[in-house]
């Protein structure tokens, strides 16, 4: 099946079983904001603790706030959100559709991409064992010229994105031919530039109204409270401060579900070091956030690292950690290296010292920060797309037969036992909520005792349930139930007593975090 097709299966699996739906649909809905149903929000949930403890818990210099979403105006004046805060826009003139001039063009390059990794895969197959991907990569004549047009554009891009020079990025859209995906035409506008801060008032008295922004990143309410957090934690350096929380983007393009939405929620995490140590520590936390994603188990291969083309006002270095989406590769969290901008821009704007007294050098200075970012929806997402399966399992006499399972990682499952009563009767039911007023404590249950086995177990598979128990005629007689394990199907009879041991040994957050 065609990878669009896989997602499109996805979204309408999110809706029907209860993970996100558009938010104000019986309106209509609203463009790229997205409410998350019973099962999503235990997703959701579980992925920020994933993130949370991998910050707090495993880092005795690493700290967590909650800042306002509120902050006064000159925060973004000077962190230059304002000013530059900027996508630049391109309309179809037949279509009327916008577009990000930059997008349309990484989306011209990545097809060169596919080109070359479709070859491979062709001469992978034809050659078998005998196949030398370097060698092939390196002489055949139409990659090699794949790889001329690729890099050919690609410097010109970091040229014109480096420069903010909008004339140049709409030359490269007219002379890459690239047209309209809906009208097919290749009447574009002018570009300009578009800022996608969200803007509203607050109080109002006879002077007027302040005029405030909804944040575009958490990142500037740690950096505001920088010396509260230093001074009564008494941190040293080099220590950082984590959040998570709600931001707010006007976004050009609002497309592919919830990888790009206009309110969404981040875990930032902020790191104050040394000045001069700052790559090093970059490097580190490069390293160490893609461990966290591997952590999962969804295949090392699925994921790359992606340095910027372009380097943000306030960058010395930065990188993206990219996850093969069934859209293709695409950022899924940013680490950056934001030397001391931030924190002297505030120091700038409101006057007050934003430095750190180091009793190893007698000396105070502005802190060089490395800067961890990432969508909690957008990991939402890779953590679903990675997770969703549809699988043949007809039989060997040819009856046919197939379910949807989320090989959710345990962990991470919003429920992760169902309890399922054989029959509605005979005293069947009434041990099965024994068990879960036993187990509830320690795990999210679920009881199900409604249709079928058979169609209870599907059901489960397709919220991604990692465990099912069924309670039969046999428990009362011997306190045994047949546990059904999700991935492998299998099935086997153990003592009601060990449920909790089994589970909790698989669903439990410190495995997750051990192998960081
Ligand atoms: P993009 O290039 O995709 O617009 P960005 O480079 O502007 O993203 P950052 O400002 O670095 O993104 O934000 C850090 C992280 O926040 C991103 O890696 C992404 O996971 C998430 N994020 C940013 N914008 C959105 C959005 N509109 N919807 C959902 N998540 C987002």
């Amino acid at each position: 099946m065609a990878q669009e097709d896989i997602f499109k299966k996805l979204v309408s699996h999110c809706k029907e079983y209860g993970y996100v739906f558009q938010s104000s649909e019986i309106y209509d809905g609203l463009g790229a904001v997205y409410d998350y149903g019973q099962y999503g929000v235990e997703l959701k949930n579980n992925i920020k603790k994933y993130w949370w403890d991998s910050m707090v818990l495993l880092h005795e210099n690493i700290v967590g706030i909650d800042s306002a979403i509120f902050m006064h105006p000159t925060i973004w004046k000077a962190s230059g959100h304002v000013d530059a805060f900027n996508d630049p826009l391109i309309d179809n003139k037949d279509s009327k559709k916008r577009y990000r001039a930059d997008v349309l063009i990484e989306e011209h390059m990545a097809k060169y991409e596919d080109k070359i990794e479709k070859e491979v895969e062709k001469a992978r197959s034809r050659f078998g064992e005998s196949f030398d991907e370097p060698l092939f990569r390196s002489t055949n004549p139409k990659i090699l010229e794949a790889k001329e047009k690729y890099d050919a554009l690609h410097t010109r891009f970091a040229a014109a994105m480096q420069n903010s020079d909008l004339n140049e990025l709409r030359q490269i859209i007219i002379d890459s031919e690239i047209a309209c995906p809906i009208s097919g035409t290749r009447n574009w506008t002018e570009v300009r530039q578009f800022n996608l801060m969200f803007a509203t008032e607050m109080g109002s008295t006879s002077e007027g109204a302040l005029k405030v922004y909804l944040r575009p990143e958490t990142a500037q309410g740690i950096f505001v409270n920088f010396l509260n957090v230093q001074k009564t934690g008494r941190m040293r350096l080099p220590f950082g401060i984590a959040q998570i929380g709600k931001a707010f983007r006007n976004e050009i393009v609002a497309r592919q579900f919830i990888f790009r939405m206009r309110e969404f929620e981040q875990m930032e995490m902020q790191f104050f070091v040394q000045p001069g140590t700052e790559l090093d520590w970059f490097e580190h936390w490069k390293n160490l956030r893609m461990k966290w994603h591997q952590a999962l188990g969804f295949g090392e291969s699925n994921y790359r690292f992606h340095d910027h083309e372009k380097l943000a006002h306030y960058a010395n270095a930065a990188a993206d950690i990219e996850y093969r989406f069934p859209f293709g590769f695409k950022e899924v969290e940013g680490i950056h290296s934001r030397t001391d901008f931030d924190l002297k821009q505030h120091q700038e704007y409101s006057g007050k010292k934003m430095q750190f007294f180091d009793p190893e050098r007698n000396e105070s200075y502005v802190p060089y920060v490395i800067e961890t970012s990432i969508g909690v929806d957008r990991m939402f997402l890779q953590v679903v797309s990675a997770s969703y399966y549809e699988e043949d399992l007809t039989k060997e006499d040819g009856t046919p037969d197939s379910r949807v399972v989320l090989r959710l990682p345990a962990f991470l499952a919003p429920v992760k036992l169902a309890v399922l009563p054989l029959v509605k009767k005979d005293g069947l039911p009434e041990i099965s909520r024994k068990i879960i007023d036993e187990l509830k404590f320690d795990f999210n249950c679920q009881y199900d005792e409604k249709d079928s086995i058979g169609k209870r177990y599907r059901r489960q598979d397709a919220i991604g349930t990692p465990y099912c128990i069924t309670v039969d005629y046999q428990t009362p007689e011997d306190q045994t139930v047949t546990i059904r394990y999700r991935d492998s199907m299998e099935q086997e009879r153990i003592p009601v007593t060990r449920l909790r041991d089994i589970i909790a040994d698989k669903v439990n957050l410190r495995e997750l975090l051990r192998k960081l």
